[in-house]
């Protein structure tokens, strides 16, 4: 009887769980012999490193939870036992950076660099810190950008991916003649992967497509922003997935070709909804989405969803920043020319949200 079966063996199994797990003397006495091996290597490990290290190390561990207390603490003890251990004096700035006290982060900086001879890593920590303590401080971007962009120049692989996305976002806020910015857009992204790789190809969302929309581009002089004004049903569908992405661009295609009549999908740009830069119709091909009178020459980008309704998410806006940008370095396009689609045409495209990004992006 199967079901008496599985009734007994739940009631073994139940039995099992509520006794304790036996435990043989021998057994015990291996556990304890582990433990005190542990212990002492442990313990040689410490004593190999000076006290005041240790501290740094504990310090910056309890930095990175967000102890502040811990880490000013740690961080103290080792500058009493050495008083000019620089990582310690770093890591009494950065605390007091994260824990909201930018104006005492720049204090230790200064501090930092008057009383300890500092390493090239040490200068570029110390540059970030100055950097982050300025914008929190709202002192101008362009001093932000000055301290960070100079600590991305002067640092290796791993400074660099912990920097980009802060350089894009403030790149946004920048004149275009900032000092060093067409530079890093031209750049692209740290990590040896071409710039352009980050956009997916036409084939991703159309894989049997060829396109022949006539009138050729020339060189791009100037870029309009829209939204595809999608509710939030199609635009979360959109969210889903990279699939889930292509299919909606899929049906933007076959709207603009079937029922608008045109030779192509419209924009040459789509940005989804999770960031994903999607690659529309090709840019030697003039664009059909700002009216005849303004497609020429116009490179046009259009952002999934309805931004009438919502603010887009922090991944469409940094896409949004680092497409602009770069269109703008490659194609040697002012700032001045960067339009949303409503300041061509009487229309809410690209809705109030978006709208004010791309007159950041602009001024
Ligand atoms: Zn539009």
């Amino acid at each position: 009887m199967p079901g008496r079966e599985a009734t007994g063996l739940l009631r073994q199994a139940r039995r099992q769980r509520s006794t304790p797990p036996m435990r043989s003397p021998a057994g015990a006495v291996r556990i304890a012999a582990l433990v005190a091996l542990c212990a002492s290597a442990g313990c040689r490990n410490l004593g190999r490193v000076p006290e005041h290290e240790n501290a740094v190390v504990r310090g910056e561990r309890c930095l990175e939870v967000r102890d502040f207390d811990g880490a000013k603490l740690y961080f103290e003890r080792a500058l009493q036992a050495s008083p000019r251990n620089v990582r310690a004096r770093i890591g009494l700035a950065r605390t007091a950076l994260e824990r909201g006290d930018p104006q005492a982060a720049l204090a230790e900086a200064d501090r930092t660099e008057r009383e300890c001879a500092l390493a090239q890593q040490d200068r570029i920590e110390l540059l970030i810190v100055r950097g982050r303590a300025c914008q929190r401080l709202g002192r101008p971007v362009g001093l932000v950008w000055a301290y960070l962009h100079r600590a991305y120049e002067a640092g290796g692989a791993e400074t660099k991916q912990r920097l980009y996305k802060e350089l894009v976002r403030l790149s946004g806020q920048l004149p275009p003649d900032a000092p060093g910015l067409k530079e890093f857009m031209a750049a692209g992204p740290p990590g040896g992967a071409a710039p352009w790789q980050r956009i997916r190809p036409r084939r991703d969302w159309d894989p049997a497509g060829k396109s022949d929309a006539g009138i050729p581009m020339g060189k791009p002089f100037r870029i309009t922003v829209h939204h595809s004004a999608h509710d939030a049903f199609i635009a979360g569908s959109a969210a889903r997935s990279a699939a889930a992405s292509a299919e909606v661009i899929r049906r933007m295609h076959a709207y603009h070709v079937q029922n608008r009549r045109w030779q192509d999908i419209g924009y040459h740009f789509i940005i989804d909804p999770r960031g994903g830069i999607w690659e529309g119709r090709p840019l030697h091909f003039q664009g059909a989405h700002a009216g005849a009178a303004h497609n020429k020459g116009n490179i046009g980008i259009c952002v999934i969803g309805n931004y009438d309704a919502q603010g887009p998410s922090t991944a469409q806006v940094d896409s949004l920043t680092w497409l602009v940008r770069r269109l703008c370095a490659k194609y040697d396009i002012p700032s001045r020319q960067i339009f949303a689609h409503c300041e061509l045409k009487a229309t809410t495209c690209p809705g109030r949200f978006l709208k004010r990004i791309v007159v950041e992006l602009r001024n």
